[in-house]
């Protein structure tokens, strides 16, 4: 399948060439045609999927056939956080780069006044979070009236995050008559309930979901003082008499001083990571391989591509900053349906990086404490999940929005973001 067939037209194509993308993926591929027919789309897809492409090509090639540019936006999208909202306009520039359609991105946390001046200017594209779309509209800097094609992009978490009665409220300034795309990378009844409401006699489209965790693989994870780790961990190799351990660390220093705390307590270890030369990665593979020594530390990048028989055992000394690399991590093990563990020892810090992880497997990892090692904190329940802090000032459209957020300007978010994990999309969705 190339994108030729999938009916793009010359100049949308000639900026997929400029990404150097070979060929569509699979959402591209059953999106991009039921959106240029002028479908209501569902799609069950979520990040890395290539789903971005999936919306932005057809809605940028609608928008080029008909129509003329307008001082109003014509196409909507409205995504959950400041991130994803610059991202997409990013991407919304890149795929328009040949045609003559303007776009621009409002959120929050940066002042309004040069989005103001580029809402006045025009714009055919409008990428938004909910929350400074309806600022703007309470003050009139933007006119929603005539919106053609709306896009919940990342639906379930704007959902999760409470955007639910904001996302009502902009429903309500839209014209009747639309095209509503509603991607959402799980699917609950929250969002089966939105998207009943929602789309018209939609097309259904899903992808299989690239970051499962192999089923073989058992996870756990112990909450314990940062300073104790390394204690802990030598507890755990003792008492679980583990003669085979890949221990991933986030850092390379870290990766060192593990290992040779692991040594002075008897326990034969060895880093490997990038400062390390060639040979000396192979051999601590190969004594790793072979059993004189029991416990391999790793960084993410070094451990890319280690293929170990049989790994029983994973151990995250730190949980890793992108969720995704936690499941390639403990991919590492339970190869080939070979049953394999997964153990992480998380501090308090890192219990939002740990809900990260539920979130991206829609699965619960319990936190059981070990005899001895409970943590000394009790960490409050509510606590602020990294991804929606700091976040920094972005470009509206291609200029500089606001460099710095003025101190206090940033507003809080509206409900600490939700633990609720939505469920898998039926395997019927597309058979309703
Ligand atoms: P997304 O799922 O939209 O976040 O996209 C994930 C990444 O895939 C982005 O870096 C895109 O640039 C890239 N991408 C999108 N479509 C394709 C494609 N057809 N081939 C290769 N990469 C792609």
């Amino acid at each position: 399948m190339s994108f030729e067939l999938l009916g793009l037209r010359v100049d949308l194509l000639r900026a997929v060439a400029t990404q150097r993308y070979a060929r569509p993926t699979p959402i591209q591929i059953q999106a991009i045609p039921e959106i240029l027919a002028g479908h209501d789309l569902l799609a069950g897809a979520q990040t890395g999927t290539g789903k971005t492409a999936a919306f932005v090509l057809p809605l940028l090639q609608r928008l080029s056939e008909k129509g003329h540019p307008q001082r109003h936006p014509r196409a909507l999208i409205l995504t959950p956080t400041r991130e994803l909202a610059a991202q997409v306009g990013e991407r919304v520039r890149a795929y328009g780069l040949h045609l003559s359609l303007r776009s621009g991105v409002v959120f929050g946390g940066v002042g309004m006044q040069p989005q103001v001046n580029q809402l006045q200017r025009g714009v055919d594209v409008l990428i938004a979070t909910p929350g400074r779309l309806l600022d703007h509209a309470g003050r009139r800097t933007v006119d929603l009236s005539r919106v053609e094609i709306l896009v919940l992009d990342e639906a379930d978490r704007m959902l999760d995050m409470g955007f639910i009665h904001d996302i009502r409220r902009i429903l309500r300034l839209l014209p009747e008559r639309r095209q509503n795309l509603l991607f959402s990378a799980t699917y609950s009844d929250d969002i089966r309930r939105l998207a009943d409401g929602l789309l018209n006699r939609p097309k259904h489209v899903e992808v299989a979901r690239r970051n499962t965790a192999a089923e073989t693989v058992t996870q756990a994870a112990h909450p314990v003082d940062k300073g104790r780790k390394r204690e802990l961990l030598a507890h755990l190799f003792h008492r679980e008499g583990w003669h085979q351990v890949l221990v991933f660390t986030r850092t390379k220093a870290g990766a060192n001083r593990l290992a040779e705390h692991l040594g002075r307590e008897g326990i034969a270890a060895a880093a490997i990571h990038g400062n390390k030369s060639q040979s000396a990665r192979a051999r601590a593979l190969d004594d790793f391989k072979r059993g004189s020594v029991r416990a391999l530390v790793a960084t993410d990048i070094a451990a890319r591509g280690l293929d170990i028989a049989n790994l029983p055992q994973v151990v995250n000394f730190e949980l890793p900053n992108v969720a995704e690399d936690y499941v390639h991590r403990i991919g590492r093990t339970g190869r080939a349906g070979t049953g394999g563990h997964a153990l992480s020892l998380v501090s308090h810090d890192e219990r939002g990086l740990l809900h990260g992880i539920q979130r991206l497997l829609r699965k619960e990892i319990a936190l059981a404490p070990v005899d001895g090692f409970a943590p000394s904190l009790v960490p409050p329940e509510t606590e602020a999940d990294p991804s929606l802090g700091g976040q920094r000032g972005a470009r509206v459209s291609g200029r500089p929005a606001q460099k710095t957020a003025r101190p206090g300007a940033a507003k809080p978010a509206r409900r600490p973001y939700s633990d609720r994990r939505g469920r898998g999309f039926p395997s019927d969705l597309g058979k309703r």
